[in-house]
């Protein structure tokens, strides 16, 4: 486990050091090549495994998101293009056990589920990217534990192969640590399916479906601190007014602006954070609400209020383990979650939700012992049976009303957590 606390919001990849050029494919079909590693028996992928629906199904959910589609051919080509400046035009997805395929691997401390690798022009066009599933791991599609989940490691990568990096939304399928199947003792099926956050970020870069009425509208943003100098490395992050639901976040650059792209047509509360290691951060705070509109570019110049900020959030817990990982939670029923951070005293702190579909059970809030490095509170959530599936933030306020937020690391989704502390009536 580490303690360093990840800042960035959905993020693209690009061609250039000054992150002017953004990385994407100048066509809008793209042609992928299947390995048949993949569609022959392989022993890292468990006998049985649905492989060929978990490969159409990751490309397919990026297909529904935004204006791109894939045309896939299966051949016997095993190894990835090397690294340098042009691979050989094929995007492989693979994972035979071949020593260029290894490579990728060779260095990590971690377990890694998977790689690509991204060759583009210099403007930033894409012309090739490669996937290799991890040839030392085990895969499977049925949840077993100890394995990583097929379709949500290629969902990831063909994320990174469309130009996407990743994101600080703990619930994004983009966001950077991926775990097995196992953690909080559930499936790791979460980034099979998209959060808002990587729906604006694919649709910044390629647009919407043409179905898409709604879509897309843009906020051009610029903060400065108190002091009226340039706040760079903020975390701002925007949620839909009505429920709560995190739509997409951002880091500020080195002069203190952002830009959101992608969003539907609606009404959003903005947020802003300081997760930096710098001296003296400010506190996190609200700017109201900000009204999107289709094929506008909304401007929003604010000024962050110098707040003291004492304490900090950075894990999430389920089940006895803490991670950054977003838990997976079902509405209509009540969990247990865990909270872990820094200067977190369970008598100074009142848990709390932006999301009108969330309460804390009124007396749950215990104090954990963790070791000294992190201090860990838990307190009972209950879920409304009506809330939508998609990502939710919480937070920790004190009395003097500072407050900490875990931004989108609670996820609802349509798989079961099966470990509720108790059911209720649906009728709220
Ligand atoms: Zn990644």
């Amino acid at each position: 486990m580490s303690l360093t606390l990840a800042t960035m919001a959905y993020s693209m990849q690009f061609a250039d050091e000054g992150s002017t050029i953004r990385l994407h494919w100048k066509t809008l079909t793209i042609p992928i090549t299947l390995s048949d590693s993949l569609t022959k028996q392989n022993p890292n992928i468990k006998t049985g495994s649905d492989v060929a629906g978990a490969v159409r199904r990751s490309f397919e959910t990026w297909e529904k998101a935004a204006n791109v589609r894939f045309e896939i051919t299966t051949a016997d080509k095993q190894s990835i293009s090397a690294s340098g400046k042009s691979g050989d035009g094929a995007s492989l997805l693979t994972i035979a056990q071949t020593p260029e395929n290894l490579l990728l691997f060779s260095g990590d401390t971690e377990e890694v589920s998977a790689r690509t690798r991204t060759f583009f022009d210099r403007n930033g066009f894409i012309t090739e990217a490669d996937i290799v599933l991890n040839p030392y791991e085990q895969f499977s599609t049925d949840g077993s534990i100890g394995t990583f989940d097929l379709e949500a490691t290629l969902t990831h990568e063909i994320g990174h192969l469309l130009g996407l990096e990743h994101s600080s939304i703990a619930g994004a399928t983009m966001f950077q640590h991926q775990g097995k199947n196992g953690i909080y003792g559930l499936h790791n099926f979460n980034a099979r399916t998209l959060a808002e956050d990587d729906i604006s970020g694919i649709r910044a870069l390629y647009g919407a479906k043409n179905s898409d009425a709604n879509c897309c509208g843009s906020i051009n943003g610029k903060l400065s601190t108190a002091s009226g100098k340039a706040a760079k490395d903020i975390q701002v992050w925007i949620e839909e007014t009505e429920t709560g639901r995190v739509i997409a976040g951002v880091l500020t650059n080195s002069v203190g602006n952002f830009r959101i792209e992608g969003l539907s047509s609606g009404k959003y509360s903005v947020y802003a954070q300081d997760s930096s290691e710098r001296k003296n951060p400010t506190a996190a705070q609200t700017f109201g609400e900000i009204e999107i509109s289709r094929g506008k570019t909304t401007n929003f110049t604010k000024k962050l209020k110098s707040l003291a900020k004492t304490f900090d959030i950075q894990y999430v817990g389920f089940n006895g383990q803490i991670s950054q990982l977003a838990v997976p939670l079902n509405g209509g029923k009540s969990f247990m979650i865990y909270v872990g951070g820094k200067n977190l005293d369970a008598d100074k702190v009142t848990p709390g939700f932006n999301s009108p579909y969330f309460t804390v059970t009124p007396n749950t809030i215990n104090k954990l012992d963790y070791g000294s490095e992190i201090s860990v509170i838990s307190f009972e959530i209950k879920v409304n049976s009506v809330i939508p599936n998609g990502e939710y933030s919480f937070y920790l306020q004190t009395k003097n009303k500072e407050i900490a937020y875990l931004t989108g690391s609670l996820t609802i989704e349509s798989f079961e957590n099966p470990w509720s502390s108790s059911i209720f009536s649906s009728v709220e």
